[in-house]
């Protein structure tokens, strides 16, 4: 259990009592037939955003949920709650952009509060950082990660369709001189876009101990610039490049989905790559993802989707949340190009499956 050191407000803050099942506290954990065992959930509480980037969604924005088919403050809670007793250990927010939920400290602070789970992060564009920054780390994060495409104003605002480069910057600087444990800079690395900052990224490592991830591109982006295939950057060739750059640079401790993961010696931070479309880390996968609008989603590549908001409002017990788990993770196929090829095989029209295009429709 993590010391949650203060409630931001004076609601207090209590995860929810789950009943034991007939098994008793201790579950078998979460697996798939592969094996692997899932232990960190990744749960998108908003699809919206304040930004529009272009490998995300169009300046109309999506098809976006409706606000009564989001998943609320006790239900996120709950289904927390319910994944810690199935042995999952950390949580992850995610959106849309997850600092525009006015609730986030609460479900932070709920979060660590709950038996079992031992770390709480949060993604984020860092926009509205400054706003809640103490609070947040109070709340008992544990690790932040800022999306950051790009260091020049203009480029990042033709990436992401607003202004704001400068109070992101700002604001990582801001989490670190705030004391928070990660600080990770999320850099998605387009030919034809950014890829001539990977330089001034990595040299960013030098006096901020943060970790910049390289990220590499993928096909959701509500179909904009995906389909014109010129602006995919390989993991390799982001690796090479930088081997060229730092021929003494080392590997370094870093987490499963940091696939490659390296220090430039006696710099402050570190640099990683993640091979998100080539998914050459499929075998290493932990994460579940839950939807804004409460789907269970057993691979980023795949369609299929497993209603827990409907359980949950249908009055559902926490076995019953638990066996719909186990049913989606009993069909995870092994890697994500096999999740992609399962989907297409079955067609939008088959009803267990829901095409989102867009990332801020999936959770990022
Ligand atoms: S592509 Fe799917 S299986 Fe591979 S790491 Fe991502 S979520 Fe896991």
């Amino acid at each position: 259990m993590l010391q949650n050191k203060a409630h931001l407000d004076d609601t207090p803050v209590t995860p929810p009592t789950v009943a034991p099942t007939a098994s008793g506290l201790s579950l078998p954990p979460l697996q798939d037939k592969f094996g692997r065992t899932f232990d960190y959930v990744r749960i998108a509480i908003t699809d919206r955003c304040n930004l529009r980037c272009t490998y995300c969604m169009p300046e109309e924005g999506v098809e976006f949920g409706h606000k009564d088919t989001i998943i609320t403050t006790a239900e996120t809670l709950r289904i927390i709650a319910v994944l810690a007793k199935i042995g999952i250990k950390k949580v992850r927010f995610t959106g849309g952009e997850p600092t525009i939920r006015k609730d986030l400290p609460q479900l932070i602070a709920g979060a660590a509060a709950t038996p079992g789970i031992k770390g709480v992060h949060l993604t984020t564009n860092g926009l509205l950082l400054h706003r809640m920054a103490k609070d947040l780390l109070a709340a008992g994060l544990t690790g932040i990660n800022i999306s950051l495409d790009s260091m020049d104003a203009d480029r990042f605002m033709r990436i992401t369709r607003r202004p704001g480069v400068e109070t992101v910057l700002n604001n990582i600087q801001l989490a670190l001189d705030a004391g928070y444990p990660r600080v990770k800079v999320n850099v998605v690395l387009m030919r034809g876009f950014n890829e001539d900052e990977l330089e001034k990224f990595t040299c960013y490592t030098k006096d901020h101990a943060v970790t910049v991830r390289f990220i590499e591109f993928m096909p959701f982006d509500a179909d904009q610039i995906w389909g014109t295939g010129d602006h995919f950057a390989s993991a390799e060739t982001i690796v090479n490049k930088i081997k060229s750059l730092y021929p003494n640079i080392g590997p370094a401790p870093g987490t499963r989905t940091e696939h490659h993961i390296f220090k430039v010696p006696g710099w402050a931070g570190k640099i990683a790559v993640i091979p998100a479309f080539t998914r050459s880390l499929c075998g290493n996968c932990s994460r579940i993802r839950v939807t804004a609008d409460g789907s269970i989603r057993n691979c980023l590549y795949s369609d299929e989707q497993y209603n827990l908001r409907q359980i949950m409002r249908a009055g559902g017990s926490d076995d019953d949340m638990i066996a719909l788990f186990r049913k989606a993770f009993a069909e995870k196929a092994i890697d994500g190009y096999e999740s992609k090829k399962l989907s297409d095989a079955k067609g939008i029209l088959d009803t267990t499956q829901q095409h989102r295009g867009s990332m801020t429709q999936i959770g990022g």
